[in-house]
């Protein structure tokens, strides 16, 4: 078997289930499946790319495609490269790491066309070709690795004779499975000392004894690390620790503290909860700054342990850009930034237009779009803490002014039907729509559709090696 399919786990012939031999996969569609075509019906096969021809196991069947695992490669897809990670294949992420960078760019600036046309029965527009990212690899800001003490083994491993005693783990979930986790060696999304600070500390638990923790159980002292870093070379870690153990705390902050003094802001946080979230609890500064700092052209962000930014920062600039393109502002227009998260596009178009609101769901984000508004001196913005949903009205555009252009930069799920009908009755003369799922932003935009054409589409690629593709389209009010 080719090396790069050495980590792929076959699945085991299951004699009740049918199988469909010699299946060519022809295409790429939503969310990254690949799919073959048998008596019409549509096949989706996972693990496979286009070119690859492949016995089949059938495991589910739905009225009008079926769902299949791989059993054999007959023959590997021509387009078929060799993915840089060990982990290729076991770890849930970088999945389309066998596919060559251009023919990724080609299947996401597909998934967009083919979603607006066949959900948003889009047929005008000027798509522009999908904007690529000049980092393939190490691409990621931020990371979090979870430890534990139940590690994912291969099936060598659980083949082999050899005794396994330790199943500590530092690294990512296996993909549908919370308790398992696969013990990261590298991982090629973030820069260096990413991967320097997870091994050391790693290496550092176990000369302790600490315990990782039982992700069944929820014991265990060693839980999560999150690792962020910026463009302009700071570095925040936060530790997690699964329990009260002020000696252990110290004694691990000390450590990363001498051995890595290039960390700019070394924090922990006590989590004795069920979950993993830190939101809702204390964040102790160890070292250095309680936040840090990232530049986009002349602007400053500030950025602390729960504030949220986009996770490729090179990317998210062309994004801006494209959006603050897209808004085409001269300067005396009044704009909504909708889910604005801690403001970076509202404060990044700020002088562009005469003045920009910014709504977003969370109250700790909306605090520190305010801060990023001050420290870069921008008087023009103001932000509210509230869902759309409820904060979108005519009181609010009452107090506001009506908006001559609408930012809206939602989560996977798309946009409220209450702000789509707030959209169609206060009728901004554009809509600039940022989207990470074309799927909801095409259904948003047929809905749309009565009153706004499509004038500009643009993607951009945030995550190499995956199927995630962000998208941005204008919308103009028709006459
Ligand atoms: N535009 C921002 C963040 C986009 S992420 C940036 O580029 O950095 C989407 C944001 O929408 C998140 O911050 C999320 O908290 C927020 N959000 C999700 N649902 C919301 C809702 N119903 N109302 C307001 N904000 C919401």
């Amino acid at each position: 078997m080719p090396a790069n399919l050495k980590s792929i786990q076959l699945s085991r012939n299951n004699k009740n289930l049918p199988i469909i031999t010699s299946l060519e996969i022809i295409d790429i569609a939503a969310e990254g499946n690949a799919i073959g075509k048998k008596n019409d019906l549509v096949v989706f096969v996972p693990h496979a790319i286009p070119g690859d021809i492949v016995d089949v196991q059938i495991k589910k069947k739905r009225s009008n495609y079926l769902e299949g695992v791989v059993l054999r490669f007959e023959k590997l897809s021509p387009l078929r490269i060799e993915p840089q990670c060990e982990h290729f294949g076991v770890c849930g992420g970088c999945k389309w790491q066998d596919l060559p960078y251009e023919n990724q760019l080609f299947y996401k600036e597909k998934q967009v066309k083919d979603n607006l046309k066949r959900i948003g029965k889009v047929d005008e527009g000027e798509m522009f070709p999908i904007i690529p990212s000049d980092k393939k690899y190490y691409y990621r800001n931020k990371l979090e690795y979870t430890f534990s003490c139940s590690r994912w083994l291969t099936l060598e491993e659980i083949g082999s004779d050899t005794e396994i005693n330790n199943r500590n783990a530092v690294g990512f979930h296996i993909p549908g499975l919370f308790d398992k986790v696969l013990d990261i060696k590298r991982c090629h999304l973030q820069n260096d000392p990413s991967n320097d600070i997870r091994l050391a500390l790693k290496a550092f638990a176990e000369e302790q004894g600490f315990s990782f923790c039982d992700l069944r159980m929820h014991t265990g002292f060693m839980r999560n690390l999150i690792i962020r870093t910026t463009s302009t070379g700071e570095i925040m870690v936060i530790m997690s620790f699964g329990e009260d153990n002020p000696v252990d705390i110290e004694k691990t902050m000390d450590f990363l503290n001498n051995k890595f003094p290039e960390i700019t802001a070394l924090m922990y946080v006590v989590n004795l909860k069920l979950n993993d979230t830190i939101f809702d609890l204390p964040i102790i500064l160890y070292h250095g700054k309680d936040h840090i700092m990232e530049k986009m052209e002349d602007l400053h962000f500030k950025i602390g342990p729960k504030s949220f930014y986009q996770t490729n920062s090179e990317q998210a600039y062309k994004l801006y850009c494209v959006t603050r393109e897209f808004a085409g502002l001269k300067g005396g227009e009044i704009v909504y930034d909708f889910y604005t998260g801690t403001g970076t596009i509202a404060n990044f178009v700020a002088k562009n237009c005469k003045k920009i609101i910014g709504v977003e769901l969370i109250k700790d984000a909306i605090e520190d779009a305010k801060i990023n508004s001050q420290i870069n001196n921008i008087g023009n913005t103001s932000f509210y803490a509230g869902d759309i949903k409820d904060v979108f009205s005519s009181k609010f555009i009452d107090e506001h002014g009506r908006p001559d252009v609408v930012i809206l930069d939602p989560p996977r799920a798309g946009i409220h039907e209450n702000v789509i009908d707030c959209l169609l009755t206060t009728l901004p003369e554009k809509i600039v729509y940022v989207s990470c799922n074309p799927a909801t932003q095409a259904r948003d935009i047929a809905l749309l559709n009565e009153a706004y054409a499509v004038e500009k589409i643009q993607p951009v690629d945030m995550f190499p090696q995956t199927h995630h593709v962000e998208n941005v389209v204008l919308l103009r009010r028709k006459e």
